[in-house]
Order: structure tokens, then C-alpha cells, then sequence
């Protein structure tokens, strides 16, 4: 275990640095390719041993997230719950059962978009995030944001949205009022567009967010067309 944890330790320092030399050699003006894999596998080896919040002590898996480094779609909800803590992968329970649907609807699976969360471990019996958790957890997904430079960051939830609206300078009044409507935002020193939806486990407990998911997604899969993102 612990020549494990040290050499996924190693490689997020050795990416780390390949990373900044590259995105020097970048800024200087030679023609080099950036993977955007590198970093983000160093983003998750070291969320794989982060200790930087309680739910350190109570998790079984950290999950850093998954999907195409590449891709201009990132979905982000709230925290992993049993399942996801589990095997250490995001929306593996019910709720990612429904999500990929979802997906799969606006013509994506998993492996076309990227998909984590605010916070990387899960909350002892799926309670809210408590505020220190996450100012302590979302670098991580800020620093993932700015590996992917996604055109369209998709929140899943109260709690996804009202951090990607604080980070873009949105006013957030609550996932009813801002769901299924385009926001175009700065964030991070990059032009994003903010899409917001309910969280997809609301669905399987309350049929009403389960239409109202399925309506934003069809709005979602029209501006996607409409952007050239997805194409038949
Ligand atoms: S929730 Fe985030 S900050 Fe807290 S231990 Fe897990 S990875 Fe670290």
C-alpha cells in the first residue's frame, strides 16, 4: 500500500514538473503538444492521498473524477455517496445509472466528457458538504478545470452550481430559479458556459426533478448542436 501510495506520489511529481516545463516551452512559442492527461492524473494521485479535511479519516476511496481529458463538456455534482466511495469512481451508483442515460440521450457516453465532483470524498452518510470541506477540496477541481478548459461546464446540483457560480461572479439564488438556462461566464481566466441542472439523484426519489432533468438535457443537447459539440 505504501509503495503504492509513494509511487503515484512520484509521478504526480515527476508530471508536475513536465508539466510546468511544457507549459513554458508552450508560452515561449514552440509548437508543442499539451496533454492534458499528465496533469490530471497528478491531480488525482494526490487526491488519492489528500488528508486535507476530515473526510479523509472516513472515506474508502478519494474520487478524483474520470472521463476524456479532452473533451469541451465537464460535468460536476456535489460529492461521492456509497457506491462511489466504494470503487472510487464518480455517479456509479442509481444516480450515475440515470446520468449516463442521460448521456446517452444527447448522443455521449462517460468516456466523451469529464465528470467529478466538488468534493472528492465522500460526506459520512451522503450529509451536505460543510463549507470547510469544500474550501478546502475545490482546488482540486479548479486546477481540473483548468487542465480541460471545457466549453460548457454542466453542475449538477445545488451545491456544484452555487461554486461554479461564485468562481464566475453568477449570483446564485437557488437550482430552481437558475436550472436549464446559459449562463456565459468568466472563470478562472478562461470563457466558460455554465448550464445548471438537478442533481441526477434528486430523480430517483421525486419524478417532478426527474422531467425537469430530462427537459434541461434536451436543452443542453440543442446547444451542444447548435456549437458544432456534438455532431451526427
Ligand atoms: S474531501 Fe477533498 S480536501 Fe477533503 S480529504 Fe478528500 S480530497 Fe482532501
Amino acid at each position: 500500500m505504501m509503495f503504492c501510495v509513494l509511487t503515484r506520489l512520484s509521478l504526480y511529481l515527476l508530471h508536475t514538473d513536465a508539466y510546468k516545463k511544457r507549459t513554458k516551452r508552450d508560452t515561449m512559442g514552440e509548437n508543442t503538444t499539451l496533454s492534458k492527461k499528465d496533469p490530471l492524473e497528478a491531480i488525482a494521485a494526490e487526491v488519492a492521498i489528500c488528508q486535507k479535511c476530515p473526510l479523509a479519516k472516513t472515506r474508502k476511496n478519494a474520487v478524483a473524477g474520470e472521463g476524456n481529458p479532452d473533451t469541451q463538456v465537464m460535468f460536476i455534482g456535489e460529492a461521492p455517496g456509497y457506491w462511489e466511495d466504494i470503487k472510487g469512481r464518480p455517479f456509479v451508483g442509481d444516480a450515475g445509472k440515470f446520468l449516463d442515460s442521460l448521456l446517452s440521450e444527447i448522443g455521449f457516453s462517460r468516456e466523451d466528457v469529464f465528470i467529478g465532483n466538488v468534493l472528492k470524498c465522500r460526506p459520512p452518510g451522503n450529509r451536505e458538504p460543510q463549507p470547510s470541506e469544500v474550501q478546502a477540496c475545490t482546488p482540486y477541481l479548479d486546477r481540473q478545470i483548468k487542465v480541460i478548459q471545457p466549453r460548457i461546464i454542466v453542475t449538477l446540483g445545488n451545491h456544484s452550481t452555487a461554486y461554479v457560480f461564485s468562481k464566475g461572479g453568477l449570483a446564485f439564488t437557488g437550482i430552481t430559479k437558475v436550472h436549464g438556462k446559459f449562463y456565459d461566464v468568466s472563470l478562472l481566466g478562461m470563457k466558460v458556459t455554465v448550464f445548471s441542472t438537478f442533481h441526477p439523484a434528486a430523480a430517483l426519489y421525486h419524478p417532478k426533478y426527474k422531467q425537469l432533468i430530462i427537459e434541461d438535457f434536451k436543452l443542453l443537447k440543442e446547444r451542444l448542436e447548435k456549437e458544432g459539440i456534438i455532431t451526427y
